[in-house]
């Protein structure tokens, strides 16, 4: 099995180094991430300027764009074929519930996943230091194990939030659905050296509506938390009540 890996984080992090060293255990990883980190890229693609790529090591590249350049840049240029997989992380905290659309490293896989090839999202729910990500790592490994051999239903990825702690004590895995965030105003206002104002997007603990089911409520209990997602975002309900509605 060919594993293509990336991740939100650089390719510096701990996160995907843990992540790639397990995944060595059950296939050939070519490793191919953002070369600084890239948090809250999205879904974005770099269309205004040229990429470049760094060869850091065998099976190792860096490139200079955001994860789902790194996807496009590994699917169709790095790789002598496409990979039988993708997995993404492990990002440095959780992508749950209304976080992942910002999230580069849930949007790898959706990537993945628009050129039709099995993707996986992989996140440690902490933002603190840690040693886990080895712990983490065991868990993906034993999610891509069952994907591979049960196959996934059409147009589906997964994202996998692991909880912060040793392998023995996590729980286990639960599929959920996505929950919600309760977002709260956070934008730092203060002066430059120059005496300009400058405003920064403030980063607090997320707080999360902890209702039973979700992403964050089963890594809330210590299980790891896999939700499958897809890429169609209609709302199927308010179709319904739009066809009610009367246009010219
Ligand atoms: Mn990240």
């Amino acid at each position: 099995m060919n594993i293509l890996v990336t991740n939100d984080d650089g390719i510096g992090a701990p996160g995907i180094k843990a992540l790639a060293d397990a995944l060595a255990g059950i296939g050939n990883v070519t490793v191919v991430a953002p070369d600084r980190e890239r948090s809250a890229a999205g879904h974005s693609l770099t269309l205004h300027s040229p990429l470049r790529v760094f060869e850091l090591k065998e099976n190792w590249y860096a490139v200079d764009g955001t994860p789902t350049d790194c996807v496009n840049m590994g699917i169709h240029t790095l790789l002598p074929y496409p990979p039988d997989l993708v997995v993404s992380g492990i990002n440095h905290g959780g992508n749950l519930g209304d976080d992942i659309t910002y999230s580069g490293t849930v949007a790898a896989a959706m990537e993945a996943t628009l050129m039709g090839i099995p993707a996986l999202a992989v996140s440690l729910a902490t933002f603190a230091s840690t040693e886990h990500f080895p712990d983490a790592a065991q868990i993906a490994v034993s999610v891509v194990d069952e994907m591979m051999k049960q196959r996934l239903p059409p147009d589906t990825f997964l994202n996998l939030n692991i909880p912060d702690l040793p392998l023995l004590q996590i729980k286990p895995v639960m599929i959920t659905r996505q929950g919600k965030r309760s977002f709260i105003g956070n934008i730092v206002d203060k002066m430059d050296p120059r005496g300009r104002k400058y405003y920064w997007i403030g980063s607090e603990e997320p707080n999360f509506l902890d209702e039973e089911g979700t992403d964050f409520n089963a890594v809330g209990k210590g299980h790891a938390s896999l939700t499958p997602l897809h890429l169609d975002l209609t709302n199927y309900s308010a179709m319904e009540i739009l066809n009610r509605w009367q246009f010219p």
